[in-house]
């Protein structure tokens, strides 16, 4: 079974939408098997962002998602890294189409409300940085 790492951002959390999206791929038939809620740590979120260090969005992008508390999940099914990154829309809502989780639920770039890997070597890595294997359910 594919597995991919999804937070829900602070914005997501902080606006009451965890049980919205969670629903979404539930019913989606994707399998939830592993979910936390935490507060990320600067060094955490430098780890996870890794390769975005640099770039002029860097600094903000740390703040917000180290602001407040988050849900990561490890979700699971067949093709889930790109059936959840379809789900999700685009990175930038503007061009976000209705029915997805960021054309329902959000309007800018930096509050974007959700994250989920864009690859299964970023999968991999993503998710041993928030979960050990002992927590992920088969
Ligand atoms: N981001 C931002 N400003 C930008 C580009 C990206 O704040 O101009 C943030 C945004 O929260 C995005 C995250 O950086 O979700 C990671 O960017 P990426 O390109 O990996 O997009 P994603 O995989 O989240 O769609």
């Amino acid at each position: 079974m594919e597995k991919t790492l999804v937070l829900i951002k602070p914005d997501g959390v902080a606006r009451g939408l965890c049980g919205e999206i969670i629903s979404r791929f539930e019913r989606r038939g994707l399998r939830i098997l592993a979910l936390k809620m935490m507060t990320l740590s600067r060094e955490q979120a430098y780890n996870h962002y890794a390769e975005h260090q640099g770039k002029p969005f860097f600094d903000g992008l740390i703040d917000f998602i180290t602001s407040g508390p988050l849900v990561a999940m490890v979700v699971g099914g067949e093709n889930a890294i790109k059936v959840v990154r379809t789900m999700m829309g685009p990175t930038d809502p503007a061009g976000a189409a209705p029915g997805t989780i960021r054309g329902d639920f959000a309007l800018s770039v930096d509050n974007n409300v959700i994250h989920g890997s864009d690859s299964a070597s970023s999968a991999m890595r993503e998710i041993d940085l928030f979960f050990a294997a002992h927590e992920i359910m088969k």
